[in-house]
């Protein structure tokens, strides 16, 4: 299936800053649409309903799974998230870009489906730069917090699977790169016909 817009996926371990460069790159880059997900985890502080997730039971999110409503679903550190389909069809569709955040078993799910998405790993410059931001949130429990470091290290081991790898060391160099690699994915080939079908019938190129 050919999109219109870029569909792109950003994936990170836990506490690399990936929720920040994408807020980053969403005030810099205000044509691409951030899918929120739905999730049967509890809200943090300061997280509201609709902004940050749809925040669902478990009853409801499987109910949704057994429609068909998620493009992709996964079990993360005892939660389920998934992908709702529909805004996201609509909003490719109609030639916009996409920002989903998922992890690396949505990636995968989500490549199956869209092999031309661009996909984004942002790393932490250490393992124990990442450690210590764990711990600084301040909001989960110990036992969440070790959960998350092993989570952290399986979700590198899938690195490879990734198209882009962003070092998150120095936040405005990261925001720049992430910046970078949206502006050149709109002008990859593949990007530039699917949204301009009718400019490039009339040069002849099908
Ligand atoms: P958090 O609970 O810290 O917001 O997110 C935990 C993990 O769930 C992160 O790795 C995040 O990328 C992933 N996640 C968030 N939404 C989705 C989703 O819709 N699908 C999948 N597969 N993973 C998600």
């Amino acid at each position: 299936m050919n999109s219109r817009g870029v569909l792109f996926i950003v994936s990170a371990p836990s506490g690399a800053g990936k929720t920040t460069l994408v807020r980053g790159l969403l005030e810099r880059e205000p044509q691409i649409g951030l899918s929120i997900s739905h999730t049967t985890r509890a809200p943090r502080p300061g997280e509201v309903d609709g902004v940050a997730y749809h925040f669902i039971s478990v009853e409801r999110f499987e109910a949704m799974r057994e429609a068909g409503d998620f493009l992709e679903w996964a079990h993360v550190h005892g939660n389920f998230y998934g992908t709702s389909r529909r805004w996201l069809d609509e909003r490719l569709n109609a030639g916009h870009d996409v920002l989903l955040e998922i992890d690396w078993q949505g990636a995968q799910q989500v490549r199956a489906q869209f092999p031309e998405a661009v996909s984004l790993f942002v790393l932490p410059p250490s393992f124990e730069a990442l450690a210590q931001r764990l711990t600084g949130r301040g909001s989960d429990a110990p036992e969440v917090i070790e959960r998350r470091l092993a989570a952290a290290r399986e979700e590198i081991g899938h690195l490879r699977e990734f198209d882009f790898v962003i070092i998150n060391n120095i936040l405005s160099q990261a925001l720049d790169e992430m910046v970078a690699v949206a502006r050149a994915a709109r002008l990859l080939r593949s990007s530039q016909m699917s949204r301009n079908p009718e400019f490039f019938k009339s040069l002849g190129v099908n």
